[in-house]
């Protein structure tokens, strides 16, 4: 393990996993205000010194400031008094992410490279249809877990994402949309999906207090059914998830059995298919109304053949899952280990799954050009070898027992 990952318990019912550092104060010393809930500003400000009645005032003010017109500088609140204005500016940041580069791919992908205020790199994707439009969030800077087939797998964990920089990423791109004031209709920021960078299940906290703001009715205002949690199989929080969050669920499955499993998400080796399963089971408000989506990578010679596909659907019925699986085809990446299945291939094994009436699309590769596609997100971090790619991975399972 890198020298600055250390073992932190994640509170309830799981062992320690490794997490990465914790994110430092800001160089300036100022509160972050994004990402407080309304009773968290309010203590802010009180801790600063506005008297209770007053503090409590200024924080339904600034909710609104900040999360229905989107403003970025207190001297634009016009409500607040021009003397309080550089209070607030001298103890309390409302910045959005940095943005280090916006890319266009030719289908229209947008992806930004941004950058936390300690420096560190991140990105997030959005992907614009002709009903709707889907962010890709990222939670962390890296990732703890290194799947094979997955780019980002192959950075050093850094930090977790504060709530600040993943309800910013949000910001951000309705900055870029143009959407303040925040409005129900008429959105081109419709979707939100959590399959940035990192392991959102891996920063519990972080992405809870987050999307609790962005569902805010009064707020960013999005519905829970409009959100997917994408998890490569944290099991003993999915639970949570379901309970404390309340969003779409998605796993990254990728594989039926074991032996492939292991290899290709190492997690496995902790959780195993059986178990994962059981926990989508029994995940909170999973219905035929409400399916879980089954990732599944498609990877030549490795886990995409008729026979693979028909222990899908048998997996599928077993566990009585409300389910649909999404099958991604293997975005490549320098250095990858695998390549794409055929589109044939991909065709007869959605054709299987689908013949046992379960919905089985396959996902349309967007920003290809501009490595903004599933997979292929990863930001500054030294080259290694797989080698050594295959010895962190293990050190990082051994650390989750
Ligand atoms: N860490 C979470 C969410 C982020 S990844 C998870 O693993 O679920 C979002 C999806 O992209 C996951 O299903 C992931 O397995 C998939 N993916 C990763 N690398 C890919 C690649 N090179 N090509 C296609 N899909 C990939
Ligand atoms: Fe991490 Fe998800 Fe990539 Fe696996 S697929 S390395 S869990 S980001």
């Amino acid at each position: 393990m890198s020298a600055d990952t250390t073992l932190m318990p994640i509170p309830g019912p799981v062992d320690p996993v490794p997490v990465p550092r914790a994110a430092p104060a800001r160089e300036d010393g100022r509160v972050e205000l994004v990402g407080l809930s309304r009773e968290q500003i309010r203590a802010a400000l009180e801790a600063a010194g506005l008297e209770p009645r007053q503090a409590k005032l200024r924080a339904k003010q600034l909710w609104h400031w900040i999360y229905n017109r989107g403003v970025t500088d207190f001297a634009l609140m016009t409500d607040i008094a021009k003397t309080q204005q550089p209070w607030l500016a001298e103890r309390f940041s409302i910045e959005r992410p940095g943005v280090v580069e916006a890319q266009v791919s030719t289908d229209g992908t947008r992806k930004w490279l941004l950058k936390t205020h300690d420096g560190h790199d991140f990105e997030m994707v959005f992907i614009p249809d002709t009903d709707r439009g889907t962010l890709c969030v990222s939670s962390q800077v890296g990732c703890t877990l290194n799947c094979r087939f997955c780019h980002t797998g192959t950075m050093r964990l850094v930090r977790n994402l504060e709530p600040h920089e993943i309800v910013g990423q949000v910001m951000l791109a309705r900055d870029a949309l143009g959407e303040w004031p925040s409005q129900p209709e008429g959105r081109m920021l419709t979707n939100i999906v959590m399959m940035g960078m990192g392991e959102p299940l891996y920063n519990f906290d972080n992405v809870r207090d987050a999307l609790k703001i962005v569902m805010d009715g009064d707020g960013l205002g999005l519905s829970k059914r409009r959100i997917t949690l994408s998890t490569s199989g944290v099991v003993p929080m999915m639970a949570r998830a379901g309970e404390e969050i309340g969003v779409n669920l998605a796993v990254s499955l990728h594989a039926v059995t074991k032996e492939i499993r292991d290899e290709i998400v190492p997690l496995n080796r902790k959780y195993g298919i059986e178990e994962l399963l059981q926990a989508c089971a029994d995940y909170p408000g999973a219905n035929n109304a409400r399916r879980i989506t089954f990732e599944y990578v498609m990877l030549k010679d490795k886990n995409d053949s008729d026979e693979h596909a028909r222990e899908l659907v048998r997996l599928i019925r077993h566990y009585r899952l409300p389910a649909k699986v999404n099958l991604i085809p293997f975005n490549p990446w320098p250095g990858a280990e695998y390549e794409c299945s055929t589109p044939e291939r991909i065709r007869a094994f959605s054709n299987i799954v689908f013949e046992a009436g379960i919905s089985a699309p396959v996902r349309t590769p967007r920003g290809r050009d501009i490595d903004a596609a599933c997979g292929q997100l990863k930001t500054a971090a030294e080259k290694r070898s797989r080698a050594e790619l295959d010895r962190q991975a293990e050190e990082k399972l051994r650390a989750l027992g």
